[in-house]
C-alpha cells in the first residue's frame, strides 16, 4: 500500500461510513477526488504504462514510455505506412510525467 492509498482508504472510510458532518464531507469529497488524480499521475495509466493505443480507427496513437514518444502510424489502403513521431513529456491521457526513471517501475 502506497501513500496515496492510505490516504484514500482513510477518506474512502469516513464518506462510506458517513462519520464527516458538512462542510468536512465535501472537503473529503474533493480530498479523494484529488488524491485519486495524483495517485492516477504517479502510477500512469493502460496507455502509457501498456501502450494501449490512444485511437486505433485508422492507424494508431500510441506512447512509448521508455523513449519518452508519442507515435502515429498510419497504413493506407495500397500499403503505404506513414510514421510520425516527436518526443513528449507527460502522458496524454493520466499526466504522468514520462522520465527515465519510470522505466523500471513494474
Ligand atoms: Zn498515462
Amino acid at each position: 500500500m502506497n501513500k496515496y492509498d492510505e490516504a484514500i482508504g482513510y477518506f474512502k472510510y469516513g464518506i462510506d461510513f458517513d462519520i464527516f458532518k458538512e462542510p468536512v464531507a465535501t472537503y473529503a469529497k474533493s480530498a479523494l477526488e484529488a488524491l485519486q488524480q495524483a495517485k492516477m499521475r504517479e502510477v500512469g495509466c493502460e496507455y502509457c504504462k501498456e501502450a494501449r493505443p490512444i485511437l486505433s480507427e485508422i492507424g494508431d496513437l500510441q506512447i512509448d514510455d521508455e523513449d519518452k514518444t508519442l507515435w502515429l502510424i498510419c497504413q493506407s489502403e495500397v500499403d503505404d505506412i506513414y510514421e510520425e513521431h516527436t518526443q513528449i513529456n507527460y502522458c496524454l491521457m493520466c499526466g504522468r510525467e514520462l522520465t527515465e526513471e519510470n522505466k523500471n517501475d513494474n
